[in-house]
């Protein structure tokens, strides 16, 4: 059998045939970029603001919703919250101000004339501890051909780790979804 070796086409740079000027058609932004047929994402890319979902007002690209809608999901979320009785101890956050109280009556002592604890939004905290460890903490470390169990030091190391931790007081405290439940 002899092969015949297909001759291979040669195009040099400058030949028309590599390359032929088009006009094409598409979507620019406002920004200059072009987007070819994606209108969306043109549009998106060039405008500043958008239509609220909720009331169709003007709203910053950013959002969904504009302030005033914003507010008042907030404020309906808030009062559809179960509520609950302070225990004497969770810091209290105020969905309102954006701010934290020690207690109701830290809470009160900050309220100004003709505000009402109910104007805080006041939400219970939830304590955030300190996370203990274990041993999965090394398991990148330890031998990878067997089953092979972290060594009694470490056991130990982290058992006293966890013990030490344990019972102390919380890192920090982040709002619960409970409101606090005010007497009217
Ligand atoms: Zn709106």
């Amino acid at each position: 059998m002899t092969a015949t070796k297909q001759q291979e086409e040669v195009v040099m740079i400058d030949d028309p045939r590599a390359a032929t000027l088009v006009t094409v058609t598409g979507w620019r932004s406002r920004d200059g970029r072009f987007y070819g047929d994606n209108e969306h994402s043109a549009r998106w890319a060039g405008c500043t603001h958008v239509k609220c979902r909720a009331c169709g007002k003007p709203t910053k690209k950013l959002y969904s919703a504009c302030q005033s809608c914003r507010d008042k999901a907030a404020e309906a979320k808030y009062d559809a919250m179960p509520t609950a009785e302070w225990d004497g101890v969770a810091m209290l956050y105020s969905d309102s101000r954006d701010e934290y109280f020690g207690s109701p009556e830290d809470a009160e002592d900050s309220l100004e004339e003709g505000q009402t604890l109910a104007d805080l939004k006041l939400r219970i905290c939830e304590p955030k501890y300190a996370r203990p460890i274990d041993y999965s903490n090394w398991h990148d470390q330890l031998p990878s051909d067997s089953n092979c169990d972290a060594p009694y030091w470490l056991e130990d190391a982290v058992d006293q780790f966890n013990a030490a931790i344990s019972g102390q007081p919380p890192l920090s405290w982040s709002p619960s979804e409970v409101a606090l439940r005010i007497e009217k």
